[in-house]
């Protein structure tokens, strides 16, 4: 979609602070950091939101999980702990309409959410 700005960092016509890629999957730092660590998982197909998800996009998911793994390792946070949120709809505070998924680390956090 060519004004989505998500998909404007996968195809490179934004930039952005990219810290891996794959066939199906980027991320990349997110612009106003609320963690050390704070870093924007998101499929490189345009879907919304996690309802806009199809049955043929189980793959990808599931691989957005194993990155957010990977990253977590190689960003010193798996052994401390980390979060992984998914804002979708208005009341979760959702801005960008590309799914993503914040990989957030580096200090504590605390629960329930605000
Ligand atoms: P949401 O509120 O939709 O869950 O999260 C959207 C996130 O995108 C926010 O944390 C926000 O800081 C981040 N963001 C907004 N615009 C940009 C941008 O141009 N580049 C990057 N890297 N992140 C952005
Ligand atoms: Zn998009």
């Amino acid at each position: 979609m060519s004004d989505c700005l998500f998909c404007g960092i996968v195809e490179g016509r934004v930039k952005g602070d990219v810290v891996y890629r794959d066939e199906s999957v980027v991320a990349f730092r997110d612009i106003r950091p609320q963690a050390p660590v704070h870093i924007l998982i998101v499929p490189r197909k345009h879907v919304a939101t996690i309802l806009d998800l199809e049955a043929n996009d189980q793959a990808v998911v599931g691989q957005i999980f194993l990155v957010i793994a990977k990253l977590a390792r190689e960003q010193g946070i798996a052994e401390s702990g980390f979060r992984v949120v998914a804002n979708s709809g208005a009341d979760a505070g959702q801005t960008v309409f590309h799914l993503h998924f914040h990989l957030l680390g580096g200090r504590h956090f605390s629960w329930p959410p605000g």
